[in-house]
Parts: structure tokens; C-alpha cells; sequence
């Protein structure tokens, strides 16, 4: 009945996470409905982003493609604390994170948590180059002092796997790297843009 570029089109908005079927035909028959320049601007929009900003080398937040390797500004800053790292699921985390306003480490970005019901095992997270990379390294560098990493999961079975894997593979390390979670009271399935900044430094400063 559609035309067939407009059924083609809708396919491809139902690739976004979220984007069901009939939404997916109505943002498509919008792109046509679109007046030319705001259309042009869309496409030119999706190009930069894509062009311009990929994921950082050292955390896996969003950076500026200016190189081959590229960091966030996050991790450029020479005032955060490269010995507290944040663990968190997915960059947006960390816009939930910084609301606190009175978190000043630095942060690793997973992408996904262990789930073997989901076929998601380790080597699909960016846990390996925490563990094999980024800690040892940073140990080496401060001979003398410990790393925190503030666990930032969610409260579920994938957030408890991921956990208790990562408590187990830092053993070796002898006390060097201390584990804390955010203090209960979080909701288990938290919505970022529901956590106000008092609720977030809150949760920040009684970690345990
Ligand atoms: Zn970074």
C-alpha cells in the first residue's frame, strides 16, 4: 500500500532502540512531510555526529574524533582523580553521575553487563581493558596507593554478575583496588533524569 522507499525508510527507524513499528512509519512519512532546509539540516546533523565524535580510548564516554586515538574531556582534565574510577553501563551514565556535581574521578564505560541468559559474556564488555589494561597500569604508575572503583550497575541479575565477577578478578590485587557501591536508597531500575542532584551527591557520599 506505502510506497515502497517509505516502507524501506520506517525499517530503518525501527533499527533505534524503542522505535516500533507505527512510530517508525510516522517518523518516515514525516521525513517526507519535512520542508527541505530542516530535512537537509537532519541529514547534515546525523553526518557530524557520526563524523565528528566516536567513544574515548581510555574510558568509552563521548570524545572529539580529532586523531587516531582519542580521548573525552573528561579524562584530558589533569584535575580529576585518575585513581577513583566510576563503573557504569552506558555514557549517558555519566551525565547521571556528574549531576551530583561533587564527583571529581574519572570513569569506565562497560557498553554491556554480564548476562550468560543473553549469550553477553566478558570479552563482550569493556571489562577486559579495565582489568588487563587500565588497572595495572595504573598501579604501576602510583606504586603506593589504591584505586577505588565506585560500582554504579543496575540493581539486577546482569548488574550482580558483572559485580561479583569484577570483586573476584581484583583479589589478586591485594586490597590495592577497593570496591564501593552507591549507598542503597537508589531505585533498582534508577531513571537518570528522575535523580536530582541532592539524591545523586547524596548517594555519592554515602557509598560503601
Ligand atoms: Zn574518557
Amino acid at each position: 500500500m506505502l510506497p515502497l522507499v517509505i516502507s524501506q525508510l520506517q525499517e530503518k527507524f525501527m533499527l533505534f532502540s524503542g522505535i516500533g513499528s507505527r512510530s517508525a512509519q510516522k517518523l518516515a512519512i514525516e521525513v517526507l512531510e519535512m520542508p527541505s532546509p530542516t530535512y537537509k539540516d537532519f541529514v547534515t546533523s546525523m553526518q557530524l555526529v557520526k563524523q565528528s565524535v566516536c567513544f574515548c580510548d581510555n574510558c568509552g564516554f563521548f570524545a572529539e574524533r580529532t586523531s587516531d586515538i582519542n580521548f573525552c574531556e573528561i579524562c584530558k582534565n589533569k584535575d580529576r582523580n585518575q585513581l577513583q574510577i566510576c563503573l557504569i553501563e552506558k555514557p549517558t551514565d555519566v551525565m547521571t553521575i556528574e549531576k551530583s556535581q561533587i564527583y571529581k574521578g574519572t570513569y569506565h564505560i562497560l557498553g554491556k553487563l554480564i548476562s550468560p541468559l543473553d549469550n553477553i559474556f566478558i570479552e563482550h564488555t569493556n571489562l577486559p581493558k579495565l582489568l588487563a589494561t587500565k588497572l595495572p597500569n595504573l598501579l604501576s604508575q602510583n606504586p603506593n596507593i589504591n584505586i577505588e572503583i565506585i560500582v554504579f550497575l543496575k540493581n539486577n541479575f546482569a548488574g550482580d554478575t558483572t559485580f561479583a565477577y569484577l570483586r573476584e578478578s581484583i583479589e589478586e590485587y591485594n586490597g590495592r583496588i577497593k570496591l564501593t557501591q552507591l549507598a542503597q536508597g537508589l531505585p533498582s531500575f534508577y531513571n537518570p533524569d528522575t535523580l536530582d542532584q541532592a539524591t545523586m551527591a547524596k548517594a555519592l557520599e554515602n557509598r560503601r
